[in-house]
């Protein structure tokens, strides 16, 4: 199975993937975890993604492209992969679209999830990580517990930097620039399939399934 994940800052990608990754047996690719894990190694591409992380902005697309092409070329995503926050612009999807071809295969769905802008910045401002394995929490729909310990893996829970209402403005006039476009060019391709995004998580969950 070969999905990508659309959809504005907070909506649910990230944890739609984590459940889709589960249902099919194929990875989660998230550009955005791969940036923070850099970042926190410190490596050169994480110090790179720095300043574009903290102020909501696209990292550039040569690097963002590339990393996602030797991450494709993975063995272990011969099966499939679940894209999440990649693409990002419709340049990002072309190239997205050339790699594939150059692969011999193809996506089986574009999946768009939306809400309304309330929902999405109430999801972001009560959003929390694990440090350690990037689990996924909610300060009031899926409350961490108290003592700010993952219970899949004892790390530390935080919130995320770029989570704060500047920065979140900021990201969600680059998805309605940049990223909103890409909705049309799938569907244009004829693979793009829409889900309401507001419904809980294992509902949204079951109706991707049934649409793929
Ligand atoms: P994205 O990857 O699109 O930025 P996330 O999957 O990180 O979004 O979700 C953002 C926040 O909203 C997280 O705190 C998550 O726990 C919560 N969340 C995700 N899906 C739902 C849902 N269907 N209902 C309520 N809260 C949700
Ligand atoms: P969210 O889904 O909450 O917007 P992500 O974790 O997907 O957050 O992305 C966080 C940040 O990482 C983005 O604001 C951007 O700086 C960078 N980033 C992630 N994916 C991409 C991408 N495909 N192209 C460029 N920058 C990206
Ligand atoms: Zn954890």
């Amino acid at each position: 199975m070969r999905l990508v994940l659309l959809g504005p800052p907070g909506v649910g990608k990230g944890t739609q993937a984590v459940k889709l990754s589960m249902h099919f047996g194929v990875p989660h690719i998230s550009t955005g975890d791969m940036f923070r894990e850099a970042l926190a190694k410190k490596t050169p591409l994480g110090l790179l993604a720095k300043e574009y992380l903290d102020s909501g902005k696209l990292v550039p697309n040569d690097i963002t492209i590339g990393l996602v092409r030797d991450r494709l070329e993975n063995p272990d995503c011969a099966e499939g992969f679940i894209l999440d926050g990649f693409p990002r612009d419709v340049a990002q999807a072309e190239a997205l679209e050339k790699l594939l071809w150059s692969l011999g295969v193809s996506l089986d769905a574009a999946i768009y999830i939306c809400a309304g802008s309330d929902v999405v910045v109430r999801r972001i401002s009560g959003r929390r990580v694990c440090e350690a394995c990037g689990a996924t929490y909610h300060v009031s729909f899926n409350p961490p517990p108290e003592d700010g310990k993952c219970p899949k893996c004892g790390g530390r829970i935080y919130q995320r930097g770029d989570d704060t209402e500047e920065t979140v403005r900021e990201r969600l006039r680059v998805y309605k620039d940049l990223t909103e476009p890409v909705v049309d060019y799938y569907k244009g391709l004829g693979i793009l399939k829409t889900v309401d995004g507001e419904k809980d998580a294992d509902e949204v969950l079951d109706i991707i399934i049934s649409m793929v």
